[in-house]
C-alpha cells in the first residue's frame, strides 16, 4: 500500500506528518511513501532529503487521489476530504467532539479514519503512539521559550562585574504534560519555578523536576477520571483565587496550561492579578484555544496589559514545527507498526485491539466514536 503525506494547508501550519528518518522505516515495513512536493519545507525537511529517503515527491493531487492511507497533522478541510475516496485510511488529529460536521463528511465519504487525539492514553501500551503528549512537550516547552523572549531579563540568576542579577520568578498554573514540560524548560534555564495543580498526584511530579508545588489550602481532590481534571467547587475556586493572587504578585513569569475534558479552560488569572503583577512580567496561556486560563488572553496573539505582555499563541507546538513533526511522525510510526504487524506494507484496523478501537472514530464509512469504555485494568 501507498502512504501518502499531503502539505498541511490550514493557515501558518508549518508541521507535517512524516520526516525523512521516519520514511526510510515506513519503507522497511513494506509501504510505499509519497510525499507532496513542499510539504515539509516549513518544517526544514526538503523535498530531496524524503526522495534520499525512499520517497517519491509527488504534486499534492496525486497524494489524495493516489495514497491508500493518508497521514495528516490538522483536521481535514472539506476541500481536502472532497480531493479523497472511499476506502483511503485518515490518520492525523481530528477532534471528534468539536468537529460533530466534519466527523459526518469523512464518514459520507466512506472512509476509516484514525484520530490521534482519540488514543486511550491510559493504556501503557499506546505511549509511544500518543501524539498529544509528545506534541504538549514541544508545547510546553515552547512557551517557556516565548516568555523569554517577551522578558526582559535573564532567567538565571548571575552574579557579574556589573552586577548581581536575581533568577526569574516563575509560576505553572496546571502541571500535566505541558505543565512538566515547562517546569523542566524552565528550571533548566535558571529560573526559580513555582507549580500548582488540583490534582494531588501532580505534586511529586513538579518536586521531581525542580519545581516547587504550592498547594491550594482546601481539601478537594482534583482528579476527574483516567488522569484528567474535573471542574472543582466554588469553595475550592475562592480559596485557589486568592493562592494565585499571592502568586502573581511573586511572579516574573507566569505559564497557565489548565484544561478540563469537554470544558472551558478554567479561568484562574483574573484582570486584577494581571494589574498586580511587576511591569515587564509575562504570561503564556497555553489554554487560549480553549478560551484561556487568563481573562485578558486574545487567543492567538501577544498583548500588552497592565504593563504584562500576555501571550496567547495556539501554535506553540508549530512554532517548533522540525521537532513537532520528528516526533509526530515517530508517533505515526508507532501506530503504523501497530497496523502492520505482518511488515508486509498492508495495514489491518483491528477493531478488537483496545488502542485502535480507541482512536478509530470512523470505520469503513460509520461513525464509530466515541469507542466503548476500556474495561478497568
Ligand atoms: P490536560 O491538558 O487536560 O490539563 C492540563 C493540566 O491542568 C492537568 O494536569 C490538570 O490537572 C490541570 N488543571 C485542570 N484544572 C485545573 C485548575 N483549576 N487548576 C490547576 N490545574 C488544573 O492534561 P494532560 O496534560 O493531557 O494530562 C492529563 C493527565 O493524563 C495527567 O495525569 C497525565 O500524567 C496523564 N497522562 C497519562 C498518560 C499515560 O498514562 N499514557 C499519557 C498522557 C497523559
Amino acid at each position: 500500500q501507498c502512504i501518502g503525506v499531503p502539505r498541511e494547508i490550514f493557515a501558518g501550519e508549518k508541521r507535517v506528518a512524516t520526516v525523512p528518518a521516519v520514511v526510510e522505516k515506513l519503507v522497511k515495513l513494506g509501504f510505499r511513501v509519497s510525499v507532496a512536493a513542499g510539504a515539509g519545507e516549513a518544517a526544514s525537511f526538503g523535498d530531496e532529503a524524503y526522495r534520499a529517503a525512499g520517497a517519491q515527491v509527488l504534486p499534492s493531487s496525486a497524494i489524495w487521489a493516489g495514497a491508500d492511507i493518508l497521514f495528516k497533522v490538522r483536521p481535514p478541510t472539506a476541500e481536502e476530504i472532497q480531493w479523497m475516496h472511499a476506502g483511503q485510511i485518515l490518520v492525523g488529529f481530528v477532534w471528534p467532539a468539536q468537529n460533530p460536521e466534519l466527523m459526518a463528511q469523512l464518514a459520507a465519504k466512506g472512509l476509516t479514519v484514525l484520530a490521534m487525539d482519540a488514543l486511550p492514553r491510559t493504556l501503557s501500551r499506546a505511549q509511544k503512539m500518543d501524539a498529544l503528549t509528545s506534541m504538549a512537550g514541544v508545547s510546553g516547552y515552547r512557551a517557556v521559550v516565548e516568555a523569554a523572549h517577551a522578558f526582559g531579563r535573564f532567567f538565571s540568576g548571575q552574579i557579574t562585574a556589573a552586577g548581581k542579577v536575581p533568577p526569574a520568578q516563575v509560576f505553572i498554573a496546571g502541571a500535566g504534560v505541558a505543565g512538566l514540560s515547562a517546569i523542566g524548560t524552565a528550571v533548566s534555564l535558571g529560573a526559580v519555578v513555582r507549580a500548582n495543580d488540583t490534582r494531588a498526584e501532580a505534586a511529586d511530579q513538579v518536586v521531581s523536576l525542580g519545581g516547587t508545588f504550592v498547594p491550594v489550602d482546601y481539601a478537594e481532590e482534583g482528579g476527574g477520571g483516567g488522569g484528567y481534571a474535573k471542574v472543582m467547587s466554588e469553595g475550592f475556586q475562592a480559596a485557589q483565587r486568592q493562592m494565585y493572587a499571592q502568586q502573581a504578585a511573586w511572579a516574573d513569569i507566569i505559564i497557565t496550561t489548565a484544561l478540563i475534558p469537554g470544558k472551558p479552560a478554567p479561568r484562574l488569572i483574573t484582570a486584577e492579578m494581571v494589574q498586580a503583577m511587576k511591569p515587564g512580567s509575562v504570561i503564556v496561556d497555553m489554554a487560549a484555544e480553549q478560551g484561556g486560563n487568563c481573562e485578558l488572553t486574545v487567543p492567538g496573539e501577544a498583548v500588552v496589559r497592565h504593563g504584562v505582555t500576555i501571550v496567547g499563541y495556539t501554535d506553540l507546538a508549530s512554532r517548533l514545527a522540525a521537532q513537532s513533526s520528528t516526533l509526530y511522525a515517530n508517533n505515526l510510526l508507532r501506530l503504523t507498526e501497530e497496523l502492520c504487524k505482518a511488515k508486509d506494507g498492508h495495514a489491518v484496523v483491528n477493531m478488537e485491539d483496545d488502542a485502535i478501537r480507541g482512536l478509530t472514530v470512523v470505520y469503513q464509512g460509520s461513525i464509530s466514536w466515541p469507542a466503548p469504555a476500556l474495561a478497568a485494568a
